[in-house]
C-alpha cells in the first residue's frame, strides 16, 4: 500500500509531444469535498482506501494540488458525432494528469474530468456538474462489477463552484482511470488533417504500449484493427446481453482498447424495449439500444478509414465483415449463460429471439426476469415471471420449450441457481436510483450515493437490508429523460 504522494509517474503519452496534446494546468474548484470514492479503483494504484479521507486527496482531485511528476495535458482528437465528421474535438474539459506506474508494472492514465478550460473547449466552460460526475462514477464501477470492460472511476469531488446548465448547478470532477485514453477519434484527427507521419507515431505508441502482440505480427496495423474489432464485438455483446444503452456512441467516445468509455446519458433497460433511446437529444434514434450493434461496426469502419494509409482497404473490409458473426457468437453464448444453459443446441438462437419478441411491448423487467428465472425450478419460475407478458399463450409455449431445453441438460436446480445468480445481477444501476442518490448529493448528503455504490459493487450477492435496491422501478422512474447536458 502506498500513500498518495508516493505515486510513481511514467507519462508516455505526454512524451509524444505537442502535436498530440497541450500542457494545461487544472483550474481548481472551490471548497472541495470527496463525494464518493472506489476502494477497488484505488487498489489499482496500490492506494490504501483510507487515503480517500485525507485532505490531500480532495485537493489533488479538485485541481488544487499536483504531484511533481504529473504532466497535465489536454489531448487533441476529432470524430464522427451522430454520423457527421467534427474536425476538432479534443479534451475540452478533461486533462490527462499523467500515467501512474503501479507495483504490478501496469500504467494507469489519471484523467481528471471537469478540470477547466483547454484550447479545445470551444464554447464550453470546461466544467462537469455533480450530477453527471456521479453518473459516470456509478456506471464505471458498476460495469466493472458486472465484468464488462470499462474505464474506471477513482472518485468524485464536489465543490461550491457554481456552473450554469439549464439551471445553476455545482461543479465537480471525476477522476477516471484507464490504461489508455486514446479514442478512435485520435486516429481520425491525424488522418483527416493529412498528418500521416503523426498518425504513424500514434499507431506505434498504441501498438507498443497496449497491443504488443499485434506489434509482433507481420502486419501490425492490420492486426491492430482486427484486435480492436474483436474486442468491440465482445464488448457490444455484453452491452446487449445486459441491457446497457450507451447513448452517445460517437467515434470520439469509442476507446481504442475496446472498453466502455465516456458515460453520458446511458441507461440500463428497465422494461425490455429493443428500440429504447436513452439520450433525450437523439431524435432519430441513431443510438437506440438495438442500433448499438450496427453503430459499433459503423464506428469501426470510421477507424478503418483512418488506418487506410497503413492497411489495404480489402483487408480492412474483410475484418469488418467478421464483426457481426463475432458479435452474434459472443451474444448467444452470454444469453445462454443468462438462461442458465451450459451446452449449445441449434435452436438456442431462436429461443433467445422468441423470448425478446415476447418481451417487446410488454411490461417485462429485462433485469429481474433473468434473476427470477433462476430462483426456482423452471416450472415454478416461469409461473412467477409469466404475468408481465402480453402474449400469454406465446409465453407458455416458450416456457414449455425452455423447460424441455433445461431438462435435456440435466443437472440440479441448486447448481442451476448458483450459476444463474452468478450471471444475472440482483442489483441494477437504474436511472431512478442514480437520480435519487444525485438529488441527495446535491443537498450535501453523500450517504445515498455511497450506499448505492457499495450495493452495486456486489451486484450478484444478495445483501441484507438492501431490498429496496432490488425492486422493480416505479412507473415514474422508468422513463426519466437524461439530456446530453453535463
Ligand atoms: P462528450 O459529449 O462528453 O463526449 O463531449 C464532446 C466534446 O465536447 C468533447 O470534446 C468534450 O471535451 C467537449 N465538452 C463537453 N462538455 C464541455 C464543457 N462543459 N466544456 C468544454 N468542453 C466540453
Ligand atoms: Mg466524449
Ligand atoms: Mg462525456
Amino acid at each position: 500500500m502506498k500513500s498518495l504522494i508516493e505515486l510513481h509517474f511514467d507519462n508516455r503519452f505526454a512524451r509524444l509531444g505537442d502535436a498530440f496534446s497541450t500542457s494545461v494546468l487544472p483550474e481548481p474548484i472551490a471548497e472541495p469535498r470527496v463525494v464518493v470514492s472506489s476502494a477497488s479503483a484505488m487498489a489499482l494504484l496500490d492506494l490504501d482506501p483510507a487515503e480517500a479521507d485525507s485532505l490531500v486527496f480532495a485537493e489533488l482531485f479538485a485541481g488544487h494540488k499536483l504531484w511533481g511528476d504529473a504532466e497535465p495535458r489536454a489531448m487533441v482528437y476529432s470524430g464522427h458525432q451522430f454520423g457527421s465528421y467534427n474536425p476538432r474535438l479534443g479534451d475540452g474539459r478533461g486533462l490527462l494528469l499523467g500515467e501512474v506506474l503501479n507495483d504490478a508494472g501496469e500504467h494507469w492514465d489519471l484523467h481528471l474530468k471537469g478540470a477547466g478550460q483547454t484550447p479545445w473547449s470551444r464554447m464550453g466552460d470546461g466544467r462537469a456538474v455533480l450530477r453527471s460526475s456521479i453518473r459516470e462514477f456509478l456506471a464505471s464501477e458498476y460495469l466493472y462489477a458486472l465484468g464488462i470492460p470499462t474505464s474506471r472511476a477513482l472518485c468524485v469531488t464536489g465543490s461550491s463552484t457554481p456552473v450554469w446548465r439549464e439551471k445553476q448547478e455545482s461543479a465537480a470532477m471525476v477522476l477516471r482511470l484507464a490504461p489508455s485514453h486514446v479514442r478512435f477519434g485520435h486516429f481520425e484527427y491525424f488522418y483527416y488533417t493529412n498528418q500521416h507521419e503523426r498518425l504513424r507515431e500514434l499507431g506505434e505508441h498504441v501498438l507498443a504500449c497496449h497491443f504488443p502482440d499485434c506489434l509482433a505480427q507481420p502486419e501490425p496495423y492490420a492486426a491492430l484493427f482486427q484486435e480492436v474489432l474483436e474486442r468491440n464485438a465482445a464488448l457490444i455483446a455484453q452491452w446487449q446481453a445486459y441491457g446497457f444503452c450507451h447513448g452517445v456512441m460517437n467515434s470520439d467516445n469509442m476507446s481504442i482498447l475496446g472498453i466502455t468509455f465516456d458515460y453520458g446519458p446511458y441507461a440500463f433497460l428497465d422494461d425490455f424495449d429493443a428500440q429504447h433511446i436513452c439520450n433525450h437529444s437523439d431524435d432519430t434514434g441513431r443510438y437506440s439500444f438495438s442500433n448499438q450493434v450496427p453503430i459499433a461496426q459503423w464506428n469501426l469502419a470510421a477507424l478503418g478509414q483512418a488506418l487506410t494509409p497503413f492497411v489495404e482497404v480489402e483487408q480492412l473490409r474483410a475484418s469488418l465483415e467478421l464483426f457481426l458473426p463475432l458479435y452474434q457468437a459472443h451474444y448467444l453464448s452470454l444469453m445462454r449463460k443468462r438462461l442458465g444453459l451450459t451446452t449449445a443446441e441449434d435452436g438456442d438462437q431462436a429461443l433467445v429471439e422468441r423470448l425478446l419478441q415476447l418481451m417487446q411491448g410488454g411490461a417485462v423487467d429485462y433485469q429481474l426476469f433473468f434473476r427470477r428465472l433462476g430462483e426456482q425450478a423452471p416450472a415454478d419460475a416461469l409461473r412467477v415471471v409469466r404475468d408481465d407478458f402480453i402474449d400469454l399463450a406465446g409465453f407458455d409455449q416458450w416456457g414449455a420449450d425452455y423447460q424441455a431445453r433445461v431438462e435435456r441438460e440435466g443437472g440440479s436446480q441448486a447448481e442451476r441457481q448458483s450459476r444463474m445468480h452468478a450471471t444475472n445481477p440482483l442489483y441494477v444501476l437504474r436511472n431512478y436510483l442514480a437520480q435519487q442518490a444525485i438529488e441527495a448529493a446535491e443537498r450535501g448528503d453523500y450517504g445515498p450515493v455511497r450506499e448505492l455504490h457499495a450495493v452495486l459493487s456486489q451486484p450478484f450477492v444478495e445483501q441484507l437490508g438492501k431490498e429496496r435496491y432490488a425492486e422493480r422501478p416505479p412507473e415514474w422512474g422508468k422513463h426519466l429523460e437524461i439530456s446530453c447536458s453535463s
